[in-house]
């Protein structure tokens, strides 16, 4: 369906669950309150969602959370929802700790995609920003989730003073593994101040002073807002995702539902729908509510590099990213 701005919206991303086995520190950070068990959606009232959203249009899931392999039955939901009428793909976004546990049943689940987020190649920093994790797990992740065959790509957060030394190597990852290395700015979302985040203006400037062969790459790599350059005749490239320093509202084509059952026109505010009470109600009433949050679609986001530049204060992990 179009929302009021004639945008289609087509793609869905859904927070599972807001609990995480890591503690990034612009994320989830030690000490953040979690959410009841009893007020997450259960798998039923997620796929009923999507049943319905279906129905208006939605074609593509991505799974996230926290960390969506902390929740039991994650592959089980992946299927069910690759199992709706309408929808054409179902990708999932992790941190990879987990995945070597986990990998030979998602690609049974039929999954699309697997985004991995990786922040750095330094086994201390990883351990540091990550509050405990493992690169070394990560890393392994990368290669499982390669050689399962299932596209691959990996996301990388850039903090002021923390990796920008590290751009050279994590984009030469990216060429050595033949996968998509993407560059998300950091927003500013519940505790993250994005003014020590990076301009991916300044990363592709860098980039291209080390590459003079890097270029634009027309073709479209994932279902969101990045821009994607590669290098003739080497696999793998490099993506931007700048919601800070290159506004791409004109094309956004999502909505969001938090663990908590609501559903979010824009990741910048904090306003949305709660569906809890339409879940009691018949799918036409459940219907009704979505069609409002997608026409509640403001024109663009309101961040900017200012930790004041969002009015959404909740936690990313509580939002899905
Ligand atoms: N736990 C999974 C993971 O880390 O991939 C999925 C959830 S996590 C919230 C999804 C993505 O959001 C991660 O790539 C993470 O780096 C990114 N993220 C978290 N906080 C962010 C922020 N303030 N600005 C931009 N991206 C953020
Ligand atoms: Fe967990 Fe992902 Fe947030 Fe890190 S970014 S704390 S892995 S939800």
């Amino acid at each position: 369906m179009k929302d009021h701005f004639g945008r289609s919206i087509d793609y869905l991303r859904v927070s599972i669950t807001d609990r995480c086995n890591l503690r990034c520190r612009y994320c989830m950070p030690d000490g953040c309150d979690k959410v009841s068990m009893s007020r997450i959606l259960t798998y039923e009232e997620i796929i009923r969602i999507c049943r319905v959203l279906a129905r208006l249009g939605i074609r593509k899931i991505k799974v996230t959370g926290g960390e969506p392999f902390v929740r039991l039955g994650c592959t089980d939901l992946i299927r069910s929802l690759k199992s709706i009428d309408g929808i054409e793909e179902v990708t999932i976004t992790t941190n990879g700790q987990n995945l070597y546990r986990y990998m030979d049943e998602l690609k049974d689940s039929g999954v699309d995609g697997i985004n991995i987020s990786l922040d750095t190649l330094d086994p201390d920093r990883y351990t540091y920003i990550t509050g405990g994790g493992s690169l070394e797990r990560v890393l392994q992740a990368v290669d499982l989730a390669i050689a399962s065959g299932i596209r691959t790509k990996v996301n990388c957060l850039l903090q002021k003073g923390f990796n920008e030394d590290e751009i050279f190597r994590l984009a030469g990852f990216a060429f050595r593994k033949s996968i998509f290395m993407r560059f998300i700015e950091l927003m500013p979302v519940g505790i993250a101040d994005p003014s020590q985040g990076i301009s991916n203006e300044w990363l592709l400037r860098k980039l291209t002073e080390k590459w003079p062969d890097l270029e634009p790459d027309a073709d479209i790599h994932g279902n969101g807002p990045a821009v994607y350059y590669r290098r003739p005749g080497i696999p793998g490239g490099i993506g931007f995702i700048s919601a800070i320093h290159q506004v791409f509202c004109d094309k956004c084509n999502r909505i969001r539902l938090t663990s908590q059952g609501q559903v979010k026109p824009c990741l910048s505010y904090d306003d949305g729908i709660d569906l809890k009470p339409f879940l009691q109600q018949s799918d036409t009433e459940l219907e009704a509510a979505l069609k409002e949050a997608i026409l509640k679609k403001p024109v663009k986001h309101c961040f900017t590099a200012s930790r004041f530049g969002s009015e959404e204060h909740r936690l990313m992990s509580h939002i899905g990213g």
